[in-house]
């Protein structure tokens, strides 16, 4: 299928970041967001990024000019419908997400390819609360949008060939690369990578290290280029805490448990760097760790 119409849902850090690398790529992208400061903040992020990028001689100037000028926005969730491919990157709570495609449904084109950029959940349920599970898959992208290579796309148990074919196309125009998973809870890069991070969060609560030797001991130790607690404070503590809780009730098992000083954190509105606190406060000119 001729893709040429991106309609992306959620304004945040995900779906600026989609809006930027498809709008580059060719695509129109219309930009929806139940807040109107979230799509002006995303205008201003994308405008701010390109200009990196041109400074640094990746895109010319005038290929920035035609790529902003291909997205536009709407508050409007219908507008999306009359798109040919919509990721949806909203807040990572399925009732949000399935009121979301609920919510769409009557505006669809026959032919619109469904997709979210769901970190962990179920592909398989979300696709079936739709009239399209055969045209619904994961397109999950990793933060930030523009730097990182991968994108995992995650097949429902009813998505059919010509869907795959259709993303993964999208993908490669993208140039980036695409790893397909089987739809199991949080895929493979955050099956993975979620229990890390929450097991750096319940070595900081048990007191074997402060924030600082964590972080230093990991890059260091282990050569990540982030320690794991800044990489938690870069996703957004809230959505590392949905998604051990969609480990920890998808799998069934008590080592996805997520570390109460996580919820804590969360509890408290400190989701990292979104809000300026997290494991580390941002409001200063350098990160200090909070604990
Ligand atoms: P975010 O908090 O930065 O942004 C979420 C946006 O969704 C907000 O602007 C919010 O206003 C909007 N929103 C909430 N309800 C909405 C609705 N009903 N309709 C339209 N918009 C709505 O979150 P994010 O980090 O961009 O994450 C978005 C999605 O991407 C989640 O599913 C998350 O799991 C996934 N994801 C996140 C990362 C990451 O590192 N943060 C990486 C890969 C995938």
């Amino acid at each position: 299928m001729d893709i040429q119409k991106v309609g992306v849902i959620g304004a945040g850090q995900m779906g600026n970041g989609i809006a930027h690398v498809m709008a580059l790529a060719g695509y129109d992208v219309l930009l929806s967001d139940v807040s109107q400061q979230a799509l002006d903040n995303a205008l201003t992020i994308v405008r701010g990024n390109m200009a990196r990028q041109a400074s640094r001689g990746k895109i010319g100037e005038d290929e920035m000019e035609a790529a902003l000028a291909r997205i536009s926005t709407t508050l409007t969730l219908a507008d999306i419908g009359k798109t040919d491919l919509v990721i949806e990157a909203a807040t990572e709570r399925e009732t949000i997400k399935q009121a979301i495609f609920e919510d769409l449904q009557p505006h669809l084109l026959p032919h619109t390819i469904l997709t979210s950029n769901t970190s962990s959940i179920s592909i398989t349920r979300l696709a079936s609360r739709t009239d399209r599970p055969e045209r619904f898959m994961g397109f999950h992208f990793m933060n930030p949008v523009p730097v990182m290579q991968l994108v995992e796309l995650i097949r429902g148990i009813a998505t059919d060939e010509e869907t795959f074919a259709s993303c993964k196309a999208v993908v490669d125009k993208l140039g980036k690369t695409a790893a397909s998973a089987e739809d199991f809870p949080a895929f493979i890069v955050n099956r993975i990578l979620m229990p890390m991070i929450n097991e750096a969060v319940y070595t900081l609560y048990e007191g074997v290290g402060n924030v600082r030797s964590i972080d230093e001991s990991m890059k260091l130790g282990a050569n990540h280029p982030m320690g794991p607690l800044e990489l938690a404070d870069f996703i957004g503590l809230d959505t590392c805490l949905a998604i051990m809780n969609v480990l920890h009730d998808g799998l069934a098992d008590t080592k996805y448990r997520p570390c109460p000083l996580l919820t804590k954190y969360v509890e408290a509105g400190w989701l990292g760097r979104k809000t300026q606190r997290g494991f580390y406060d941002y409001r200063g000119e350098i990160p200090v760790p909070t604990r």
